[in-house]
């Protein structure tokens, strides 16, 4: 089966505390990255001050609000069926209106208003600060539709309202858009080019988030290690940058320490790093600071030097393994996780075995794998005849998420009869005397509740494993606790 991000989560809705003072009921419902999820807590937080709580329950509704996801075609037809369904709760109540926000919006501009009349108003991902506008406009019986990007906007000035939050782990984001230009993605079209927020509104927020009890943040991008501060504006326009905003400027090592120093109580993790932009003062920041978890998520997408090439990665396969070693060599116990593309136009069975050989020198600890989708407007789309067989496509991709099974197993395996330090997060799905939480590799762990609670730091014995889950006891508190 293909595996998607955050697949628990996908197309949830989500809820916050309520206003009192606020009437109207918004249902919002998210798809795709974590990205998205935290745009949503933007989005809610704008509206809870125009008179919006939000509900869970579609049909008590008054506003509903749908963010979308462009990177492969099944998450464009889930959302499609969803409209659908929000059309048929229309005719029951009229009154309600329908949104669509995120990546599908700014793909398909007013083709939802104008052409299939299924929408009443299309928000792209940098106009969400234009919703109160864009409310009262559908309010008024007007079709409302903003998807201009932007080259400064970064909603660091938004205080996000947490949504279905477990009130221990939260996303902060810090960088928006993507100039990589890989041939295959649609995100720099979607989400524009890429900006970086104020290091000093991402430390409030992370003291923030401390002060109300959260224990770790996870800085997000689509390329955090590009992360690059010099006052404001486009990344590609530091070069014109003044010498003094060079001199002062804040790359993603230095945004790493700063936000390690100002809660050394609080697990730090970040999403999603680039093998071309990552550097080792990245790596040895993390082995620098106690509280930063030792983690990397670092899409490769293929082990082919020549499918790397059409699909304009800026690196090849020999610098990645040597990137790898580093990192073990810097961190060696340090969780590694992949994205796998199957199916690349071109890819020959050669290529296929590079990325499975690959995969055998890495020996990630989990990973997201998928088909290639083409998608419209991509430079692949434009280029290169999506030509492997449907058929061919998903053998490679179960051979990929069966070597990745065997080696998920093989790392869980190694943590059995260790004593890991486990941030408790909830309970568990499958039993509610178990806690679930994650090491600091980010392997989940399941463990006997006892007198243990959520948002502690606790030490547990690893006793057993599946290939996805750690089984253990607890012995005690662990150091960390603040
Ligand atoms: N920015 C990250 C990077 O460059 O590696 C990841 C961003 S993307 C939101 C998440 C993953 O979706 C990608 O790493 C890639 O594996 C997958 N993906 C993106 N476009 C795709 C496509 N057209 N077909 C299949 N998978 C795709």
């Amino acid at each position: 089966m293909e595996k998607v991000i955050d697949e628990s989560l996908q197309g949830s809705s989500l809820k916050t505390k309520s206003r009192k003072k606020n009437v109207r009921k918004l249902y919002i419902e998210s798809y795709g990255c974590q990205m998205n999820f935290s745009d949503s807590e933007i989005v809610a937080s704008i509206l809870a001050d125009e008179g919006f709580n939000t509900t869970s329950e579609l049909e008590e509704a008054d506003l509903v609000l749908v963010n979308t996801c462009s990177i492969r075609e099944k998450a464009e037809t889930t959302v499609r069926k969803r409209l659908e369904k929000f059309n048929a709760v229309k005719k029951s109540r009229p009154h309600l209106k329908v949104g669509v926000l995120g990546c599908m919006a700014e793909r398909l501009k007013s083709q939802f208003l104008e052409e299939e009349k299924i929408v009443d108003m299309v928000v792209g991902p940098d106009a969400y600060k234009d919703l109160p506008n864009l409310v009262r406009e559908i309010d008024e019986g007007r079709n409302a539709v903003n998807v201009i990007l932007s080259k400064e906007e970064t909603y660091g000035d938004v205080a996000p309202v947490r949504l279905n939050s477990n009130g221990v782990t939260a996303f902060v984001s810090i960088t928006r858009g993507c100039d990589n230009m890989c041939t295959f993605c649609v995100v720099p079209f979607t989400r524009g080019r890429e900006r970086s927020r104020d290091p000093r509104s991402v430390i409030k927020e992370v003291n923030e988030l401390w002060e109300k009890g959260y224990k770790e943040v996870t800085l997000l991008g689509q390329n955090v290690d590009s992360y690059l501060w010099y006052g404001g504006g486009l990344k590609k326009d530091f070069d014109k940058a003044s010498e003094i905003q060079k001199a002062t400027s804040v790359d993603f090592a230095g945004l790493l320490s700063l936000v390690a120093e100002a809660q050394p109580g609080m697990r730090i993790r970040f999403s999603t790093s680039n093998p071309q932009d990552m550097t080792l003062d990245v790596v040895k920041t993390m082995a620098k600071y106690k509280n930063i978890c030792n983690y990397i998520h670092l899409p490769v997408q293929s082990g082919s030097d020549r499918v790397l090439k059409a699909m304009n990665r800026l690196h090849t396969r020999e610098e990645y393994m040597k990137l790898i070693t580093d990192i073990r060599k810097i961190l060696p116990d340090c969780g590694i996780s992949q994205d796998m593309i199957a199916g690349f136009p071109g890819e020959t069975e050669e290529d296929h075995q590079d990325t499975l050989s690959l995969m055998e020198f890495v020996k990630y600890d989990f990973g997201f794998m998928f088909a290639y989708s083409e998608r419209p407007g991509t430079l692949a789309a434009r280029k290169l005849e999506d030509d492997i067989p449907e058929a061919v496509k998903k053998r490679r991709l179960q051979e990929i998420i069966r070597m990745q099974q065997k080696h998920s197993l093989y790392r869980t395996r190694q943590h059995v009869g260790k004593i890991e330090e486990v941030l408790v997060e909830g309970p568990s799905k499958k039993s509610d005397a178990h806690w679930m939480g994650r090491t600091s590799g980010n392997t989940v762990v399941v463990f006997p509740k006892e007198q243990y609670e959520v948002g502690q730091f606790v030490n547990v014995k690893i006793n057993d494993c599946t290939s996805a889950t750690l089984l253990g006891e607890a012995v005690g508190m662990a150091e960390n606790t603040a």
